[in-house]
């Protein structure tokens, strides 16, 4: 993939599914075997979030930044902006969300998914890991996909990086390859190429710390 592939600046690398979600092209025959092997368990999966492009991914790190949109704890509680300084804004980012140009979901490999049979009465998804265990609505989904790591495994299911996020899952082959083409360069060359980007100064000085930690850390290995 090329730089504008890795860093979801373009969508040349994708195709449309479900209506309005938008998938790699190299992982709709897994996406779909994944859904037929869910259906004879009698899981309707869905996807909640495909692909996200950078613009948008920058729309949801500014306003954070910026205090327009609320940060979370990592237990997910609602944190007060006016409380926190500039690194603790930083890192409460950071708990939820990717730095732009840094998101799996760019490369389209990467799905928030659930089970659409206990949503289609209107029930509001609301993307938090009570709904993906115990008696939750989709703790059989997260169930199974521990069946089927062949095909897509969950990057983000030991806190080390991002908080534990069951619903987002990878496409094992794909995301994998896509990885190792991710590097350190790419990375700076995206955080320097964007004027607008809201706490540039901060990331461009700690860049290998944060490459490892949210990027290169998250491989299927
Ligand atoms: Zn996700």
């Amino acid at each position: 993939m090329n730089f504008n592939e890795l860093t979801g600046r373009t969508n040349t690398h994708l195709v449309s599914i479900e209506g309005n979600q938008m998938l790699h092209i190299d992982t709709v025959s897994d996406f779909l075997q994944l859904k037929s092997r869910m259906h004879e368990k009698g899981i309707d999966i869905k996807i909640a979030s495909g692909f996200r492009s950078y613009q948008r991914q920058r729309t949801i790190w500014n306003e954070k930044a910026e205090g327009k949109r609320t940060l979370r704890d990592a237990q997910g509680n609602p944190l007060n902006y006016n409380e926190l300084n500039c690194d603790e804004v930083f890192q409460a980012i950071l708990n939820w969300s990717s730095i732009p140009g840094t998101s799996r979901h760019h490369w389209g490999t990467d799905l928030d998914v659930y089970d659409y049979t206990y949503y289609q009465t209107g029930r509001r998804l609301r993307l938090a890991n009570d709904e993906y265990s115990g008696t939750g609505p989709n703790a059989k989904l997260s169930a199974q996909l521990y069946h089927n790591e062949d095909l897509y495994f969950r990057p983000y299911l030991d806190g080390k990086s991002y908080q534990v996020e069951l619903w987002h899952i990878s496409n094992t082959k794909v995301s994998e390859k896509i990885l190792k083409q991710y590097t350190i360069d790419i990375f700076k060359k995206s955080i320097e190429s964007d004027p607008l980007l809201k706490l540039k100064e901060k990331v461009l000085a700690q860049l290998e710390p944060l490459y490892n930690k949210y990027i290169a850390l998250n491989g299927a290995n």
